[in-house]
């Protein structure tokens, strides 16, 4: 799959009430949103999504945030979606991500960092499927 990635707009961000502005981002870079909903995940679904850092440290707490509230998942369209996306959104730990970018602008901290993206093409495909044309 290309020219299409995976985001999410996670818990902390609703929360801090930074849902909106996200998207504001979002349209300004001219990213076409193609399909979003907002949903608080379970326990499953969270882990499913998740499950290939079922191993580290971090994971047990990882699921807890991601299941605290409401997080919107969205289906974006842009050419080189991934890498684009990726970039706008800046490194895992806000405190390493560049200026300008999503989690610099928006994240608490290397957990609670604001929004999710897909790391390759595959794993678009993947995300997009498990969110918007699987029953889950
Ligand atoms: P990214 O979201 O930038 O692709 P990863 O795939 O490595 O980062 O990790 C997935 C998510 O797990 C991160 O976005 C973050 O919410 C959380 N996470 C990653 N590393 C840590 C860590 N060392 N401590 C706590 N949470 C982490
Ligand atoms: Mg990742």
């Amino acid at each position: 799959m290309q020219n299409k990635t995976f985001a999410i707009i996670k818990p902390d961000a609703i929360e801090n009430n930074n849902l909106g502005k996200i998207i504001d981002v979002i349209i300004a870079n001219k990213f076409t949103i193609l399909n979003a909903r907002l949903t608080t995940m379970n326990t499953r679904q969270a882990e499913g999504f998740y499950s290939i850092h079922k191993e580290r440290p971090f994971f047990k707490d990882l699921i807890f945030f991601m299941c605290s509230g409401p997080c919107m998942v969205l289906e974006l369209e842009k050419i080189n979606a991934v890498n684009e996306w990726r970039t706008l959104i800046g490194s895992t730990d806000p405190k390493e991500a560049d200026n300008g970018t999503i989690r610099k602008d928006f994240a608490e901290s290397k957990e609670r960092n604001s929004v999710h993206g897909s790391d390759s093409n595959e794993n678009a495909e993947i995300e997009i499927n498990y969110f918007f044309k699987n029953e889950i």
